[in-house]
């Protein structure tokens, strides 16, 4: 009787297990990455094109490799970085597992070319869904050239599920990165289309996050070093004043790999508590080296997840090496962000260490610069924002308020009264009362903007090009490579909602205008709150969701503040712009803008 079970062909093996090591351009990177780093490289240049989906080049200086072991690599299990079971447990190496390259020659084309350095010649060889194209000797300087071609040229469905270029090229992005912080040693460069993204020559380790993440950084890290049992902790944190808006930038290395870890990444969100404002993220690279039979970096296939056996320890010490390091920054916080510390904040286990006094009177070089009292918007600044609807004429002189019938003691109220007649107060605290139908509405007035504005930024897709007021000084606004590639894609939209911009030089943007009524200085916080929503969310957002994003973003800062007093005839237009929305229930954040009681209630109360 003929056996029913066999044993799969390599090709097809291959194929699922690059399921689980090939998941998208960045998974290929990644790889070729690692092993340009393991082969003792001091120079790797990636060279993309079309997000990497049509091709990934990673050319190397490393040890390079011999005829044999050139085409030895893409066998399944075959790796140079273990021996025997016990090199396991002290895996130093950032591969080992030898499913990399055999997985990713099962999915794409890929040529490899490859030499040692004291042989003359570099062999090539062409490898496409697990079959050997040709071999062949070439001439070459020493070290390594992967170049994987159309990945997922056979399985497409696979290829169909990528996502859009902006979102692949990020995930490349943030490969890339992991690699290149825990080695300012080797010089790294991207390309993208042609486009030289990243040129990151070998330095320390601060040049290297400058290069990465902005200049702004600059003498604004503090070194974290620290040796505590069988852990050592090195590497940066950010002072508090250039606390982020999203978790990008924060990075955990054991042992030179990067590592994913909501528990310790906890530990030092603790320690910058009471630093930085809520919902702001602190910028950190650490290091931790630990001695491998410490540590189970075999848990995940992708290597990201890793296990401690004493986890709870690494967290104790890596918060108080935090609060030190913070304290010793001397950007002790002048301002209070926070209410009163809790009673659990005062009983913590581990006592904070005192902050230091500020250097200064007032603004300390630690205190964030955004922390002036907040400004209020002038009121010219929203009401353009109204122009191109005005409906109605504007007075030159604000009428004095009419008399108020019903003066309350407690309460500042403004009155006026809509086109309709209807009744209008503005309490303080940034309400506005008005009858209408029979109810008494209390409308708030922030949320309420921002339905209106968040509206009015919407209709501007649908061909309606918004105003744009042009800036007296131009406004440069530089971001991180990673994230100018993502906002180069937004121009069309932009420009759609009344932005001028171009494109100015390296990772730079030059605002020449604005949606008419954006105050001219939160053009900067609007994209920083444009990217961290759009982060936030995932990026695999269609061309509408990213649009509706953008528009909540600038709504969310250009609205009135709750403190904000507003003219009759502004209460009136906001009141009339408010119900003209196709939802004005709700704020773009989806909560709500006002809240209706009805009249017949009032007369059931007094019965
Ligand atoms: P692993 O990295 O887990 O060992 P890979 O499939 O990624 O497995 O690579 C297989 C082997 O190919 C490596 O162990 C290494 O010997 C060799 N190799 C891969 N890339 C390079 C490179 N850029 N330079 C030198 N040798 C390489
Ligand atoms: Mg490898």
């Amino acid at each position: 009787m003929q056996s029913l079970i066999q044993l799969l062909p390599d090709a097809i093996a291959n194929q699922i297990a690059a399921g689980e090591v090939v998941q998208r351009p960045a998974s290929v990177i990644k790889e070729l990455l690692e092993n340009a780093v393991d082969a003792g490289s001091t120079r790797i240049d990636v060279v993309l094109k079309d997000a990497g989906k049509t091709l990934i080049q990673v050319s190397d200086n490393g040890s390079g490799m011999s005829v044999q072991d050139a085409r030895m690599c893409f066998e399944r299990h075959a790796t140079s970085k273990i021996r025997e079971q016990n090199d396991l447990f002290g895996i130093r190496t950032l591969g080992f597992r030898g499913e990399a390259l055999a997985s990713i020659a099962a999915v794409a084309q890929v040529k490899l070319r490859s030499r040692l350095k004291d042989v003359e010649l570099g062999t090539e060889i062409e490898i496409a869904a697990s079959q050997v194209k040709k071999q062949e000797a070439c001439a070459m300087a020493p070290g390594t050239t992967f170049m994987v071609r159309n990945l997922f040229f056979n399985v497409p469905a696979r290829r169909n599920f990528l996502k859009s270029n902006p979102v692949e090229t990020r995930h490349i992005l943030n490969e890339f990165i992991r690699v290149a912080l825990p080695h300012p040693e080797i010089h790294l460069t991207l390309t993208h289309n042609d486009t030289p993204v990243y040129d990151l020559p070998a330095g320390d380790l601060t040049q290297r996050i400058y290069a990465l993440f902005g200049q702004d950084l600059k003498d604004k890290l503090s070194p974290v070093a620290e040796k505590a049992g069988y852990a050592s902790f090195s590497g940066y944190i950010g002072q508090p004043e250039i606390y982020r808006k999203n978790r990008g930038e924060q990075f955990f290395f054991v042992n030179n790999r990067f590592i994913k870890s909501p528990y310790l990444n906890h530990a030092i969100a603790q320690a910058f508590q009471d630093f930085i404002p809520k919902e702001t993220y602190p910028f950190y690279c650490i290091f931790i080296e630990i001695d491998p039979v410490h540590v189970d970096i075999n848990i995940h296939p992708t290597k990201t997840e890793v296990k401690f056996d004493d986890e709870r320890t690494l967290y104790v010490l890596l918060q108080s090496i935090v609060k030190r390091a913070l304290a010793q920054t001397s950007a002790a916080p002048s301002f209070d962000f926070k209410e009163t510390p809790t009673t659990t904040d005062i009983y913590q286990s581990q006592p904070p260490a005192p902050p230091a006094m500020p250097t200064k009177q007032g603004k300390g070089p630690g205190a964030p610069k955004n922390l002036e009292p907040r400004q209020k918007a002038r009121t010219e600044d929203w009401e353009t924002l109204y122009k191109p609807a005005q409906r109605i004429p504007q007075p030159p002189v604000e009428k004095p308020a009419s008399p108020q019938l019903f003066p309350s003691p407690k309460t500042s109220a403004k009155q006026a009264e809509t086109s309709e007649g209807q009744v209008l107060f503005q309490l303080s605290g940034g309400y506005i009362l008005l009858e209408r139908e029979n109810s008494l509405l209390i409308i708030h007035q922030q949320l309420a903007h921002q339905r209106i504005l968040f509206e009015r930024l919407l209709h501007s897709q649908e061909g309606k090009q918004l105003p744009s007021q042009t800036l007296l000084f131009p406004q440069t606004v530089e971001f991180s490579a990673a994230d100018f590639l993502m906002v180069k894609e937004w121009e069309e939209p932009l420009t759609q909602m009344g932005f001028e911009v171009k494109e100015f030089g390296k990772n730079t943007l030059v605002v020449y205008g604005t949606p008419a009524g954006v105050p001219t200085g939160k053009v900067r916080e609007i994209f920083e709150e444009m990217l961290a929503d759009i982060k936030a969310s995932g990026q695999d957002r269609l061309e509408r969701q990213l649009f509706e994003g953008m528009a909540r973003s600038i709504a969310a800062r250009t609205a009135v503040t709750p403190n904000q007093k507003l003219s009759m005839l502004e209460l009136r237009q906001m009141v009339e712009d408010l119900f003209r929305c196709t939802a004005p229930g709700f704020a773009p954040n989806g909560k709500p803008t006002y809240k209706e009681m009805p009249l017949s209630g009032l007369a059931d109360f007094f019965q």
